[in-house]
């Protein structure tokens, strides 16, 4: 009899697929990198809270790295480092390889918009002696989430002279923080009845700003005056100029580790900086690929990739074919030879919520990278779904170099679903496939991952792309 166990379990470990959790399969030395290489993470998660910012960073650091700004007509050798800035919203970096760039590129991309409440473009007025801002919340947020936390605000006034002026105000723990205000308890017994996608509805997401009137004088709109002319002395703006802002509203508080352990973290903004930061360091890392290796980060994907500044445009095209003209090659051998790692985060199983996620097929937290076949909704509606032959490339890629990973779903089928830019990047006609960080709260003011999870991404990226 027990012979006959120990056959079945030689037969199981040859058979069956077995997950575990990464930190009890690695050595204390991966641990201890992996938390290393968060202490930067978070420090980027608080200096890049918009896309804006983000790209900003990300050029900054890149610089430093000795990439440069491509220019047409010249000519780079492998090894050679260069970025393409589209707007100030969407960069891509590419480290030039030492084989023909019609044989294909290697590319992670990964968003750097994440869900927010921006300015309406007349957004602000005076009600009962108080100053307010009124927003359009831009992403998928549980309107409810975003009352009653220390708002910050990001951005720019593109003012009708050319000059764009960055505002940044709440981070600094001497700043001003922004609110929206909830309703008590006590007097919310009809807004008890509401549902929850309505507990907050849009046109309550109104920013408190201000309190104080233009002294001594009399009229109305006081506030909004003495407001204004705060914005006036500090920015040079009068309010016609909201008109050609972009401000953001986001939360104000800092990322921190949580747990007794310090094995995860908590921010806002992780989907998708959790993957965009593993992308840009790796390809700052990268150094003579064999194939050139590019890294976007874009905007946008949280409302459906839209816009010049979005990857259902033709920026990754653009990039791709003036990489393929600096040689002489052509764009569409090059594409059809290129293989992309679509980064985005993957719904984590949070204990409180099982019942939302088919748990063979769940990702977990610090059980590594999550690589996600297809994404989409109903009957794998509006995803690319990866082909068997090329999510087999990446398996036999990340089992080589010993990459903790899983493979994930968002969700019970039929329990909702969502989309990244993988299905834009496929369209264009290269092997694609999400991979990325499990996430619990995604989508909230503040966010949760495992370190290790986000190390694995940046072993990921870097493998990819090296
Ligand atoms: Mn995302
Ligand atoms: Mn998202």
């Amino acid at each position: 009899m027990s012979e006959e166990k120990s056959v079945s379990k030689k037969l199981k470990d040859e058979l069956f697929y077995n997950r575990k959790n990464g930190l009890l399969k690695c050595d204390e030395d991966i641990i201890k990198s992996a938390f290393r290489y968060c202490e930067e993470y978070k420090n980027f998660l608080n200096s890049a809270k918009t896309e804006r910012e983000a790209v900003k960073t990300a050029i900054k650091k890149a610089e430093e790295k000795g990439f440069v700004p491509f220019e047409r007509g010249k000519e780079y050798k492998a090894g050679d480092k260069v970025y393409f800035n589209n707007r100030s919203k969407t960069v891509a970096f590419a480290v030039i390889g030492k084989q023909p760039i019609e044989n294909g590129v290697n590319i992670t991309a990964a968003h750097i918009d994440s869900p927010r409440l921006d300015l309406k473009p007349n957004p602000l007025y005076e009600e009962i002696d108080l100053g307010l801002f009124k927003t359009h919340y831009y992403g998928g947020i549980k309107k409810y989430q975003w009352t009653a936390v220390p708002l910050a605000i990001h951005g720019v006034f593109a003012k009708k002279d050319g000059s764009v002026t960055e505002v940044c105000i709440g981070e600094d723990d001497n700043d001003p923080k922004f609110v929206v205000n909830d309703l008590l308890p006590h007097l919310a017994k009809e807004q008890y009845k509401r549902t929850l996608a309505e507990g907050i509805k849009a046109e309550e997401l109104n920013v408190l700003i201000g309190s104080m009137p233009f002294k001594d004088d009399e009229g109305s709109e006081l506030v909004k005056l003495n407001i204004l002319k705060i914005l006036n002395e500090k920015y040079g703006v009068t309010e016609e100029d909201f008109l050609s802002a972009e401000l953001e509203i986001v939360p104000a508080f800092k990322s921190s580790d949580l747990g007794f352990d310090r094995s995860l973290i908590g921010s806002y903004g992780q989907d998708d900086r959790v993957c965009a930061y593993p992308a840009l360091t790796a390809v700052l890392d990268v150094e003579n690929p064999e194939k050139t290796a590019i890294a976007i980060l874009t905007d946008k994907e949280e409302i459906g990739s839209e816009g010049n500044t979005g990857l259902n445009s033709n920026f990754v095209l653009h990039t791709i074919g003036d990489l393929a003209k600096m040689q002489d090659g052509d764009v569409t051998v090059t594409i059809r030879n290129s293989r992309c790692l679509s980064a985005d985060v993957n719904a984590g199983m949070d204990p409180t919520f099982q019942d939302v996620m088919e748990k063979r097929n769940a990702s977990l937290l610090n059980y590594g990278v999550v690589v996600t076949k297809y994404t989409g909704s109903r009957g794998k509606s509006d995803t690319s779904d990866a082909s068997a032959e090329y999510t087999a490339q990446i398996r036999a890629m990340l089992d080589k170099e010993g990459i903790i990973w899983q493979a994930g779903e968002l969700g019970k089928v039929d329990a909702g679903g969502g989309g990244t830019v993988a299905k834009y990047l496929a369209n264009l006609g290269m092997d694609v496939i999400d991979l990325g960080v499990p996430v619990l709260s995604m989508h909230s003011p503040f966010e949760t991952t495992a370190k290790f999870d986000v190390y694995m991404c940046y072993r990921t990226m870097y493998i990819f792309m090296k």
